[in-house]
């Protein structure tokens, strides 16, 4: 028997209560700042902090690349950072090897290329594309520059910018990929899917690196390196929970193939911030492509969905975010029991 339950309360209610805006102050906590007691901050100089304190510090964003730095060449695959999932439900490294410090005898986790993580880590490194230079395209002359805004000559509606906020920017297009399939199961009119099947049907790359949900637990996501549209699709949505993008980028480099890479701007930023240092990164990967993000929910609040839903974990055999329709049901999970199955959809509150 299969059932499908669709509910329109209040997933909005739900999302201002339990939200995470991922800010610096409730990190690693599991609660706000306001209910943190008040500790003395400690100092640190430039030169002495670690990949540890990013992390206790709740600076970490969860994109996964000191993982792949720190186990890159380690003889027989030995381990040294894990990414795993930590209360209230994100991705965090973990840090399986220890060593005795020998001045206070106290364990310092063993972090190799740790002194590179930490010029690369996009939790402790932003970079504003063309703040100096107030535009990323240094052909534009300076009356063009001085005007701000100015409508591109060949496409109408084509306008150039430099904000403050957003910085430069080339173009503001509103559009939607044209195939139905894509557009329905994709997370908001499928423009990314479309985009990179554009690109592998181009031949301009060989794979899209993004990410989908793993099989296994449906609310976790893996890495996907698609080739083809039935692969993209697997990947097309919007994940609101843990996905470690740059898990293992260095490997996906050795493979010495082309890519263009899906992910969230501090994915892109790790990404953009490893090119200062690793050649492979700008000769692989062609194109990066982001989704706009306000923040990375806890996993927290879609179990808590799940457990008023009375639907248990352990039961999910899909479980999406956002997407099937778009907006479409935003969250869907399909689960079975005794054998049967049910999906149950939220309405996308929005
Ligand atoms: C964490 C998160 C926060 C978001 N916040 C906002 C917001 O504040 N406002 C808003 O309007 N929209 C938000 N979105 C939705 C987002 O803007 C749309 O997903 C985006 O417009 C792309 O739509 P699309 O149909 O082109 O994507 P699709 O064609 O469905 O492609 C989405 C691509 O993104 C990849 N992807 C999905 N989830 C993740 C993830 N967690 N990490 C890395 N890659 C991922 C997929 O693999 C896929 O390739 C958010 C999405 C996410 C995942
Ligand atoms: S590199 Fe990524 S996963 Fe590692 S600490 Fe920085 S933000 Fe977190």
């Amino acid at each position: 028997m299969f059932r499908v339950t669709t509910i329109s309360k209040h997933v909005l209610a739900l999302n201002t209560r339990h939200a995470c805006s991922s800010c610096v102050h409730g990190q690693d906590k599991g609660q706000c700042s306001s209910k943190i007691p008040k500790e003395k901050p400690k100092k640190y100089s430039c030169k002495s902090y670690s990949l540890k304190d990013v992390v206790e510090n709740g600076l970490c964003m969860g994109c996964g690349l000191c993982v792949s730095l720190a186990n890159d060449g380690a003889v027989d695959n030995e381990k040294f950072l894990e990414m795993r999932v930590v209360p209230p439900g994100r991705y965090r490294p973990i840090f399986l090897k220890h060593r005795k410090d020998p001045l206070n005898g106290h364990l310092v986790p063993v972090v190799p290329n740790e002194s590179l993580i930490l010029k690369v880590c996009p939790g402790i490194n932003v970079d504003v594309p063309g703040k100096n230079s107030h535009t990323a395209d240094s052909s534009r002359n300076s009356e063009e520059v001085k005007s701000g805004n100015k409508e591109h000559y060949s496409v109408k509606g084509y306008v150039e910018s430099t904000g403050e906020f957003l910085g430069p920017t080339r173009s503001v297009r509103k559009c939607y990929a044209s195939d139905p399939d894509v557009r329905f199961r994709a997370a908001a009119a499928g423009g990314i899917t479309a985009l990179s099947e554009y690109l592998l049907s181009s031949k301009q790359v060989d794979f899209i690196h993004h990410v989908r949900a793993n099989e296994q637990e449906p609310m976790l996501s893996v890495i996907q390196k698609s080739t083809c549209k039935s692969e993209l699709l697997k990947g097309s949505q919007s994940r609101y929970g843990p996905a470690a993008p740059l898990e293992c980028i260095l490997q996906i480099l050795q493979e010495k193939r082309t890519f263009a890479f899906v992910g969230k701007p501090c994915d892109i930023n790790g990404l953009k911030n490893l090119a200062k240092f690793h050649p492979d990164v700008d000769k692989y990967v062609k194109f990066t492509m982001t989704i706009s993000c306000g923040m990375i929910p806890d996993q927290s609040m879609y179990l808590d969905w799940l457990k008023e839903n009375r639907i248990r974990k352990e039961d999910l055999v899909e479980f999406r975010y956002r997407g099937n329709g778009c907006p479409g049901a935003s969250p869907y999970a399909k689960y079975t029991t005794e054998g049967d199955f049910y999906a149950l959809m939220q309405e996308y509150p929005f």
